[in-house]
């Protein structure tokens, strides 16, 4: 085969080129939620109970969790979404606000924005870390600029020293959308342990899972009036001020949503805290494997750790050196799918979906890193469950498919 040549197009015809003897017998899925007996026995405990919904467990939860990750307050909710919606509302963002974050990020980021009735400014991300870039941050303030939405991407912290120097520059507020970055840390502070708004998520494929889930961390002032706006805007400290003495007195003092946590998620939430460093612990051993493979290979940009931070690892994104290549990421990742290898894209940028494209007029070109960045991307399995033989046939099956692609 002339490996200077581009594949021909007999070679595309007949579909991804794979052996059967170096295919792995079962389909290896990108995600595998990490549940076990502990958890069941903690949701038994909860259903047994007869307390389903927010109770006793969910306050349990938003201690032992808050107390992980340091921070002086923490609400259970139903997502990372409604934590990012209920921050932004704690912090006043209102309509004709802007609010400046990353389009390497899940819609749920600008969408909640948009609920808002607020603009989001998309700026360019760090080549490195693919994290919100600070320059690109202070370029893009103005006098309406309320709020910057920071997102720690794949679990890498963001820059937020300074960061958060442009919002105290300009007297606005700093929200961290944490979805990837549990446990992680930035010059020796965890992630949620400051005053600002920090946002998990709790979905299926995340570091730590309730199946749907969220916390939101922050200050005690902006975690409290939060938790009313989580629950309908239902006020129940009310009845204290009229003497009522009865638990059934509430106000409704604005309109607030319905964004509470279950027992029943913080009972599976309880037993995955306990077992969260053995988590993180198995996570590291395959990045640690995946990088020792791919670091030297010309074709292949393994992801980076900076020295200030610790990586939450919840991703492992391999950018792909199309120049090395003769063949494109989709077509890589067809070739990983043959070899019974799934993957995923993380992210479609934000400013090339239809909805902000269109609103916002954006040219994909307009943020080059991301959208060059996003076009030789993928995300490789990476959770603890994987076990040593899964590492090894993910590594063979990348390192074959670079063998009989590369230039
Ligand atoms: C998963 C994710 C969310 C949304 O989390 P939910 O709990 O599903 O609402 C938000 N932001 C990022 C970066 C995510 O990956």
């Amino acid at each position: 085969m002339d490996l200077t040549q581009a594949p021909t197009a007999s070679e595309l015809r007949a579909g991804p080129s794979v052996d059967s003897w170096n295919r792995r017998s079962s389909f290896l899925l990108f995600s595998t939620p990490a549940v076990g007996e502990e958890e069941m026995l903690e949701v038994a405990d909860t259903l047994k109970s007869g307390w389903i919904t927010t109770g006793p467990k969910t306050q349990q939860f938003e201690a032992a969790f808050g107390n992980r990750v340091g921070a002086s307050s923490a609400l259970g909710l139903n997502s990372c979404t409604a934590g990012l919606h209920l921050g932004l509302m704690a912090l006043g963002i209102r309509p004709g606000d802007e609010v400046i974050t990353t389009p390497m990020t899940f819609c749920a980021c600008a969408n909640v924005i948009e609920h808002l009735g607020a603009t989001p400014v998309l700026v360019d991300v760090e080549p490195d870390t693919l994290n919100l870039c600070p320059k690109a941050v202070e370029a893009a303030i103005t006098p309406r600029t309320k709020a910057i939405l920071a997102v720690h991407y794949a679990g890498h912290p963001v820059d937020l020293d300074p960061i958060e120097e442009i919002a105290r520059i300009n007297g606005i507020a700093v929200i961290e959308d944490a979805a990837h970055a549990l446990p992680a840390s930035y010059k020796g502070r965890l992630i949620g342990s400051g005053d600002n708004p920090v946002a998990f998520s709790f979905y299926a494929t995340k570091n730590l899972t309730t199946g749907e889930g969220g916390m939101l961390t922050g200050s005690a002032e902006l975690i409290a009036r939060a938790r009313t706006l989580g629950l309908h805007g239902m006020s129940r400290d009310a009845w204290k001020r009229y003497g009522h003495g009865g638990s059934w007195f509430y106000e409704v003092n604005e309109p607030g949503f319905k964004y509470n946590m279950t027992d029943v998620q913080a009972a599976m939430g309880l037993a995955q805290l306990r077992k969260l460093d053995r988590f993180q612990a198995r996570r590291r051993e395959v990045v640690a494997a995946y990088t020792n493979a791919f670091e030297n290979i010309d074709a292949l940009e393994a992801p980076t750790e900076r020295p200030e931070v610790e990586h939450a690892w919840h991703l492992y994104v391999l950018r792909l050196r199309l120049g090395a290549l003769r063949i494109e990421r989709n077509q890589f990742i067809d070739e990983l799918t043959a070899r019974n290898i799934g993957t995923s894209v993380h992210f479609i940028p934000i400013h090339i979906h239809p909805f902000y494209q269109q609103k916002y007029g954006y040219q994909p070109t307009q943020l080059p890193v991301a959208y060059e960045s996003y076009q030789r991307m993928l995300s490789l399995p990476l959770h603890p469950m994987l076990t040593d033989a899964d590492v090894s046939d993910v590594i063979s099956a990348v390192l074959d498919i670079v063998q009989r692609f590369g230039r």
